[in-house]
């Protein structure tokens, strides 16, 4: 959860109440609480940032951010969720704050038109208004009436913007739970460009085989958090949930699942040049099956590598589906080799209760283990990191005896030794290099000072990565997705650095990161750049992202002979040597 995040659900609480018909000053406290939360960094691990507030139980010191309020966001970045809320939500229709996001209507008009006339989705408000039966009601007139058509619009059209991968994956994940338990599903996926790893996307797309759709659909539109049925046919249903997200389900017969599934996984681009690859072969190619051009039975392929294979080519993996030269290889049967989730053996850079995970070294170790790992590196920040609660000299000789002790209990586990240390504003290291030598890892990470121009923050950089002992770069732009931009460097350049002095360059999968972005993944594996698949997982729960960094890698071109953490943990440590 991030202070954003937090910022939007304070606003959502302060629109319920005013629905509600709360007094003004309560419903101005939560607005107030959440212009502050909106001035924390976005990172949530920053200094001074969300989870070092609630650590230190000091969210009340924000401006605006009262007892109440501070037992609210604790509470739900803690539990992720708000009992408050959840309350709240459940006392109006859903859509209702679809119709208090129309601009100059505002909660209280809203709630009016809930309770006068009985609307609770923009569709419902739009005909009601065209019918003229806004402007009959007390403090609404015509220019009301053609004012709310006009929002809707706008309303819409921000719907349509495209959202993180962050924020869509887990929903789809959702979703295709209910419908793979959905009655007479043989078998359904999530499509579209969240199965392509597209960092974001423009809606959720679902495909499911089922001889029956009727029933399928039935439970795909009652899914928690649907706040409006938009299409229903025979075998397609639409929905869009509370947050504006569309979700589209297809539900097709078991034989026409692959190719089904490959048509809404796109790319358009990709899919056009397969279309003319198509018509040279006498073939046309649907979302039902390929039909010959000449007339005849229309082929069904069984599976998405055997429609590839009837077009004469080597099977394109979903990330790389982009037309950006993937068919080209798959005609000559030379694609990349790529990395997949099971080939990695290891869970580089973990946190623990050390610094600011919010488990201790044993659970992160167990549960790694029960994951299938080999190997886990333990790389807790370095004391520049205050914020984080980083390590000193001390307290890291104190952590060492600890991983030894845990060694013990957890043979099959290797763990590692090392640490994020924060690489300073003139690029030197956080820790004397007498230390650093006594690591196993050393992933070197930029976490304050973002906005250096350019050419300093190039030479920053640069200086870190040509330190001996700096074995792989964190999370190198620094972005946050959708709240903080990469920042300026000459990343092409570094690049180069990194696979001169043999760093391995990391890809971050914390969702909100994806760091390097595949667009930048692609240009280190032209240079034959190591990767590492890094979790930077702060919990037991986020070693679980790790599909974010392979999807982004694969996305990236990343070929597993160059994943570092693809190995055992001594090819791991032979990787990282130079
Ligand atoms: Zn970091
Ligand atoms: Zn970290």
């Amino acid at each position: 959860m991030t202070a954003r995040e937090v910022a939007a659900i304070l606003r959502e609480i302060s629109q319920l109440l005013q629905l509600k018909g709360e007094n003004a000053f309560k419903v101005r406290a939560y607005d107030l609480a959440a212009d502050a939360f909106e001035t924390l960094p976005p990172d949530p691990a920053a200094p001074g940032g969300l989870y070092e507030r609630v650590a230190k139980g000091t969210l009340s010191e924000l401006s605006g951010v009262g007892k109440a309020i501070d037992q609210k966001v604790t509470e739900l970045v803690r539990n992720g969720k708000l009992e408050y809320l959840e309350n709240l939500r459940r006392e109006f229709p859903h859509g209702a704050l679809d119709l208090v996001q129309i601009p100059g209507l505002g909660p209280r008009k809203a709630a009016t038109l809930i309770r006068e006339l009985d609307v609770s989705t923009l569709d419902e408000l739009e005909k009601v208004a065209r019918e003229g039966r806004v402007r009959g009601l007390k403090g609404f007139g015509e220019k009301t009436e053609q004012a709310i058509l006009e929002g809707i619009i706008k309303v819409r059209a921000r719907q349509g913007e495209r959202k993180p991968l962050w924020e869509t994956r887990p929903l789809a994940e959702q979703l295709l739970k209910r419908v793979q338990a959905a009655p007479g599903v043989t078998r359904a996926e999530i499509a579209g460009s969240i199965r392509r790893y597209a960092e974001t996307n423009a809606d959720i797309d679902i495909v499911a085989a089922a001889a029956a759709p009727e029933p399928v659909m039935e439970v795909f539109a009652v899914s928690p958090g649907v706040t409006e049925i938009l299409a229903r046919g025979g075998t397609k249903c639409s929905i869009r949930l509370r947050d504006g997200i569309q979700a589209d389900l297809r539900v097709v017969t078991e034989a026409q699942f692959a190719t089904a599934l490959h048509h809404f996984t796109g790319s358009k681009q990709h899919h056009v040049k397969l279309r003319g690859i198509a018509r040279t072969r006498g073939l046309s190619i649907s979302e039902y099956g390929l039909a010959r051009l000449e007339g005849g039975d229309s082929l069904q392929p069984a599976s998405e590598e055997e429609l590839y294979r009837l077009l004469g080519l080597a099977a394109v993996p979903p990330e790389l589906r982009e037309d950006l030269g993937e068919i080209e290889l798959a005609s000559s049967d030379t694609l990349p080799e790529l990395v997949s989730i099971g080939d990695v053996r290891g869970y580089v850079h973990c946190h623990s209760t050390w610094s600011d995970g919010k488990a201790t070294l044993e659970q992160m170790v167990r549960k790694a283990g029960e994951l299938g790992a080999e190997f886990i590196t333990v790389t807790d920040h370095s004391k520049a990191a205050h914020y984080a609660n980083g390590l000193d000299l001390t307290r890291l000789s104190a952590q060492w005896d600890e991983i030894a002790r845990v060694q013990e209990l957890v043979p099959n586990v290797r763990i590692l030794r090392g640490s994020e240390v924060d690489i300073l504003e003139n690029g030197s290291l956080d820790w004397p290099d007498s230390i650093l030598e006594k690591m196993d890892v050393v992933i070197c990470s930029v976490h304050q000072r973002f906005k250096l121009d350019i050419d300093k923050q190039t030479a920053r950089i640069r200086r870190a990565l040509e330190h001996p002992l700096c074995s792989i770069w964190g999370h190198p732009t620094g972005r946050y997705l959708g709240d903080r931009d990469p920042m300026p460097a000459r990343w092409e350049e570094l690049i180069e650095v990194a696979v001169e002095r043999g760093v391995t360059i990391e890809c971050n999968g914390t969702p909100h990161r994806l760091d390097f972005s595949a667009d930048l993944l692609r240009i280190a594996n032209r240079k034959k750049a190591k990767i590492s698949l890094s979790v930077d997982a702060h919990s037991t729960k986020e070693l679980e992202n790790l599909h974010y960094a392979v999807g982004t890698a694969r996305r990236g071109w990343t070929e597993k002979s160059r994943v570092v953490n693809a190995r055992s943990a001594e090819g791991f440590l032979a990787a990282l040597r130079k």
